[in-house]
Parts: C-alpha cells; sequence; structure tokens
C-alpha cells in the first residue's frame, strides 16, 4: 500500500526526532485514508520514554475531537527510535492492534510506515511513503 505524505510533514518529523534526541518523540498523523497530511507533536508520556512511547491522552482527545470537526481523520501516529532501528520494535508488536492506523517511525534520520498485518497474520506490513508537495 503507498501512503502520501506531504513533504513539510517528513521535515516536521525528522525535526521532531532530532530535538527528541535520546527519548522517543510521538505525534499524531492527520489527513485523509492514504494521506498523510499534517503531524501534530504530543508529550510522550510513557514511564520509560527512552525506550518506549505514549501518546499524552490529552492530546489525543483534542486532535480526535479537531480532526472530525474539520472533516479529516487521525489516520495514524509517529513515534522515534533513538537507537536507529528503522523496524517496530517488539514493544511496538505488543501493543499494535489491525486497525488501519498508520505507524510511522523515524530512525537514523529516515522515515519508514508500517501498519499492523490483519489479525490472522503477525507482525507489521512495511508501507510505501510517497512524499508529495
Ligand atoms: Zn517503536
Amino acid at each position: 500500500m503507498i501512503v502520501g505524505i506531504a513533504s513539510g510533514v517528513t521535515e516536521t518529523l525528522l525535526a521532531a526526532a532530532a530535538t527528541a534526541g535520546a527519548d522517543e518523540c510521538c505525534g499524531l498523523l492527520i489527513g485523509r485514508p492514504g494521506r498523510i497530511m499534517a503531524a501534530v507533536p504530543a508529550r510522550n508520556v510513557a514511564a520509560d520514554p527512552a525506550r518506549s512511547f505514549e501518546i499524552d491522552p490529552a492530546t489525543l482527545l483534542r486532535v480526535h475531537r479537531e480532526a472530525r470537526g474539520s472533516g479529516q481523520q487521525v489516520v495514524g501516529h509517529y513515534h522515534s527510535h533513538p537507537d536507529g532501528s528503522a523496524q517496530p520494535s517488539q514493544r511496538d508488536a505488543a501493543r499494535a492492534v489491525a486497525d488501519g492506523q498508520v505507524w510511522v517511525i523515524i530512525a537514523g534520520g529516515t522515515i519508514t510506515a508500517w501498519q499492523r498485518a490483519a489479525a490472522a497474520e503477525t507482525g507489521f506490513t512495511p508501507l510505501v511513503l510517497q512524499v508529495t508537495a
């Protein structure tokens, strides 16, 4: 599956990962199915932010509400891997559900996208990110 991502969003994500440094950054991705149009940063409230992420629930609620009001939707979320691994981690796999949400991972200056495979399968399926204007 191909997912479009606005070029400004890729810059935002790379900058967020760089700013977070040794901690994982995280946030939500807004747009339409198959198209990421905006990224909204969130506080990582995980107990161990260097090795996992948990999007601030207040931000989650607010962004879902705002997206509905603007005719868009939350199509997924992003987080960074400070260790440079571009693959979903075992922690990621343990919490992912096959809900169609796009998982974007920023690692080592690159951005990859994934989707939890359907329930009958295990693990993540890689998505093709296509950068658009
Ligand atoms: Zn991860």
